[in-house]
């Protein structure tokens, strides 16, 4: 079951959970857009490698330490 968490406001709505998960890295390419790489795919195919945004519920997520 997933975990009890709110999906964050403002401009990491878009992104959803991802944006506060520990496993999500930015990947940038030459032409200045951002992708959200989910880093749990590399060892569980459950977890696409670039999950559709923005995620809103995630057994995966674990926020980052702040
Ligand atoms: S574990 Fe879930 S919330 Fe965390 S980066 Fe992957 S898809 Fe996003």
């Amino acid at each position: 079951m997933a975990p009890d968490v709110q999906p964050p406001s403002g401009q990491s709505a878009a992104i959803g959970l991802c944006a506060s998960c520990q496993h999500r890295r930015e990947v940038h390419n030459t032409r200045g857009s951002v992708f959200h790489l989910c880093e749990r795919s590399r060892e569980d195919p459950a977890y696409p490698r670039y999950p559709r945004l923005p995620v809103l519920r995630c057994a995966g997520y674990e926020r980052t330490a702040r």
